[in-house]
């Protein structure tokens, strides 16, 4: 059973950078988790503390129940694969990854037997014998993958390993990913700034900001139900469109008001209780880039959640397209049908889905709803 624990662990470079802020986080045996951030959110810093190239400064770290911390990195069965292959120039594909069995002392049998096997797993069969700069990027990436699996680590650590791929091949690799976590059901940790990867590959996703663990979850509750502004903001491509305004209140019910602009929509009635604390507040509203229609396509429409607004843009994307559309104060991004496409510069109605938008605290971007 390959359990990864931290235990309030954080780490303070020389200098005072303080990279990872008392993180606590279990990981499962057999579990895919993904820490996900922006550049120098600590990502990279917590995974190389539980690999052991990094001294947590406070706390502490387990590997299947065992505490680490002061257990050398090649004694704490993990394998690393990082994002820029770290392959021998001089050694084939072969040796690149017998290399750390022999260091080990494998009985030459067993490190042919696993590295054939590893090589048959990637589709590198035919290339054992090519050096690294014989090889795409995309292949020197599976023999750094290769390299880790001969090992047989209790778990798999891996740094942004698809970041140096061009788009194509980096959705290749995902999906080889994700197949070998299936076959073969290791605990695996992966460190990415790309949401759609940790979306796709995550069993369950970390989001981090400033060494602080904002929110764990499955991608879909990251998805639905972020804790804060930053965790709403990060995920989802298009980004979630925000608006800044005042709840009010009129009838007894409760009304979002852009601020300084004449966006107006009533709040649904299952959202006015926890809503109420905030009336003549400033807050911010959220709609994601699905949850507004063009009116014309719209089932729901009612003066309550219909909005006036101007098409500055349309790109299509194929299968569909984003609307760039300007409320007079804010700029929204509405994603429709490839089919929707609208008069630029024209005022026009389009509806919010008002079941499926975020409020958030202007001051500490906590979540309300
Ligand atoms: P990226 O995606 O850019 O790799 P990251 O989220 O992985 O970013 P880290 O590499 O963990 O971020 O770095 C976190 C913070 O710690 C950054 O501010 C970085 O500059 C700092 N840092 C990282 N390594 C060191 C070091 N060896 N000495 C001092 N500061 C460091």
């Amino acid at each position: 059973m390959a359990q990864v624990s931290l235990r309030n662990v954080s780490k303070v470079f020389p200098g005072g950078v303080e990279a990872v802020k008392d993180v606590s986080l279990g990981v499962e045996d057999k579990e895919f988790l993904v820490i996900l951030g922006p550049s120098g959110c600590g990502k990279s810093t917590t995974l190389r503390v539980i690999a052991g190239l990094e001294e947590a400064t406070n706390g502490d770290v387990f590997i299947a129940d065992k505490r680490v911390n002061d257990i050398p990195p090649k004694d704490r069965d993990i394998a690393m694969v990082f994002q820029n292959y770290a392959l021998y120039p001089h050694m084939n594909v072969y040796n690149n990854m017998a290399f750390g069995l022999r260091l080990r002392n494998y009985p030459k049998p067993e490190i042919d037997g696993r590295v054939r096997d590893a090589a048959g797993i990637l589709g590198l069969a035919k290339l054992l014998d090519r050096k690294p700069r014989e090889l795409s990027g995309g292949q020197r990436q599976r023999v750094a993958v290769g390299r880790a699996i001969v090992r047989k680590p209790l778990v798999f650590l891996f740094d942004e390993p698809l970041s140096n791929l061009d788009a194509k091949m980096r959705m290749q690799m995902r999906t080889e990913i994700h197949r070998l976590h299936i076959r073969l059901q290791s605990t695996m940790i992966y460190v990415t700034h790309d949401q759609t990867e940790a979306m796709t590959l995550g069993d369950r996703i970390v989001v981090m900001n400033e060494g602080v663990m904002q929110q764990v979850g499955s991608p879909i509750e990251i998805y639905d139900k972020p804790v804060n502004k930053f965790v709403a903001d990060f995920i989802g491509s298009p980004p979630m469109n925000f608006i800044e305004g005042t709840v009010v209140s009129k009838d007894s019910k409760l009304y979002f008001n852009e601020k300084l602009g004449k966006l107006k929509v009533k709040i649904a009635d299952g959202m006015t209780e926890k809503l109420l604390p905030s009336v003549n507040k400033e807050i911010i509203f959220g709609i994601r880039s699905e949850d507004i229609y063009d009116k014309l396509f719209a089932s729901n429409a009612s003066v309550d959640n219909t909005v006036t607004m101007a098409c500055e843009v349309v790109e299509p994307m194929g299968s569909e397209a984003y609307l760039h559309l300007s409320s007079g104060k804010h700029t929204l991004i509405a994603k429709v049908g490839a089919h929707n496409n609208p008069p630029v510069n024209q005022d026009m109605d389009f509806v919010f889905d008002m079941q499926k938008v975020h409020f958030f605290d202007k001051h500490t971007g906590d979540t309300i709803i």
